[in-house]
């Protein structure tokens, strides 16, 4: 029986990873994923995080009973305020709602099944490049059309927002447009406002679905509301759409799998059905979802002095990450290293797509036990004082041996 079970293909990320670990080299550095690391390369738990953790688990009033398949309702109340902004006018006319899911990845599973079962959309577009994980998890949920729209053009280190437009236009009515909402992954250049606008605009005629990814809200400008900007536009133009929240980076919660699915709808009076359905889908996925992580979100969001505390976290997470960007741009300048290193700066969020080759990542793993997706996207926070200028030198030597 088992035996006609083939070997599948690593994943690139996690490999990168047991790679890493497994490398007795003291200079090594893990540029791949996604995860934050302070200034010693340590990760961090907030400390907001810790605080509240440490007040649950002195209440002995919390039980471990089955959450409802929606999960909580007051994390997911929170989630959409956070999303739309406590002032959206589609919360007051009660034409938002949220539903907890398994993290970022859970959102985006949960409601592509939703869009493919219960409005029968078969065609979703995702970005040239992105998430590596988008494309599996759509097809998975049933969409048996994936196609790409044009986003990075590897000669200006830029988005190539006409290439992008093109696409979108040639797209046909109800596909289902996959836009990240801040923090671009991996390119870490995102539309301007004015290209938000004209997105909308071509999304809007050509009757095409938007499905927001949003993994890095607070990660790309240090402001929440900033980086809601272009869901929050979307929304008011009036678009029905549906957004997949992950805590994971925002809340350091990685591996508590804690996330919410916003959904905005045209008339309140619809939503009690589709709560229905989604109901149904995640009952026959995994039937209900984990309650730790969620109270800790739901808890640091409901509660204005807590809230404030998490908002400086986010602060010193990405004001590091930036200040990072500056340290390698600065290094590579003084290094002489042939090429203009100004997109390192300019690019937004964790990452940053460096544009060296995939032999030129594999000469660094190889020779400087430096870690890196062959795409050339290295994650900014796993570089610290104490090893961007060894990283600089090791990029120097990839590009100019
Ligand atoms: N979307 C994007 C663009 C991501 O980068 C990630 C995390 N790497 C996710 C979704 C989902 O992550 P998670 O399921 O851990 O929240």
């Amino acid at each position: 029986r088992f035996a006609v079970v083939e070997q599948g293909p690593p994943i690139e990320v996690f490999l990168l990873n047991k790679l890493f670990t497994d490398d007795t080299n003291k200079n090594k550095v893990n540029l791949g994923v996604g995860a934050y690391r302070d200034e010693n390369g340590k990760p961090w738990v907030l400390p907001v995080v810790r605080k509240m953790e440490k007040q649950m688990a002195a209440d002995e009033t919390l039980l471990h009973e089955y959450l409802p398949v929606l999960g909580l309702e007051q994390f997911s109340n929170s989630s959409v305020s956070m999303l739309l902004g406590e002032d959206s006018p589609a919360i007051a006319e009660g034409r938002a709602f949220g539903i907890q899911v398994l993290s970022g990845t859970g959102g985006l599973r949960v409601g592509a099944e939703f869009l493919n079962k219960h409005l029968k959309y078969t065609t979703f577009y995702y970005s040239n490049p992105t998430w590596e994980n988008h494309h599996l998890v759509f097809v998975n949920s049933g969409f048996t059309n994936p196609r790409v729209y044009r986003y990075w053009d590897d000669k200006t280190c830029a988005i190539n927002f006409d290439g992008m437009i093109e696409d979108l236009k040639n797209a046909p009515e109800n596909s289902v447009i996959l836009l990240h909402a801040c923090a671009h992954n991996p390119t870490g250049i995102d539309p301007t406002q004015e290209q938000w606008i004209k997105i909308a605009d071509v999304m809007e005629e050509r009757k095409l679905f938007p499905f927001f990814d949003s993994a890095y809200q607070g990660f790309a400008s240090g402001d929440l509301d900033r980086d809601a900007w272009a869901v929050r536009y979307f929304v008011k133009r009036g678009f029905e759409l549906v957004c997949a929240q992950s805590y994971a980076k925002n809340f350091g919660l990685y591996n508590e799998r804690v996330g919410n699915l916003s959904v905005v709808v045209s008339d309140s009076k619809l939503i009690p059905a589709m709560k229905s359905q989604l109901t149904w889908v995640v009952r026959g996925m995994y039937s209900n979802p984990p309650a730790h992580g969620a109270r800790v979100v739901a808890n640091v969001l409901s509660d204005k002095k807590l809230f404030d505390e998490w908002r400086d976290h986010i602060k010193v997470m990405s004001a590091r990450v930036m200040q990072m960007r500056e340290a390698l741009r600065a290094e590579l300048v003084k290094l002489g290293t042939p090429g203009n290193w100004d997109h390192i700066v300019k690019q937004i969020g964790l990452f940053s797509y460096t544009g060296l080759t995939s032999k030129q990542c594999e000469y660094l793993i190889q020779e400087h036990h430096i870690y890196l997706l062959k795409s050339g996207r290295i994650n900014i926070c796993g570089l610290n004082p104490s090893n961007v200028q060894y990283v600089a030198r090791a990029m120097h030597d990839a590009i100019t041996k």
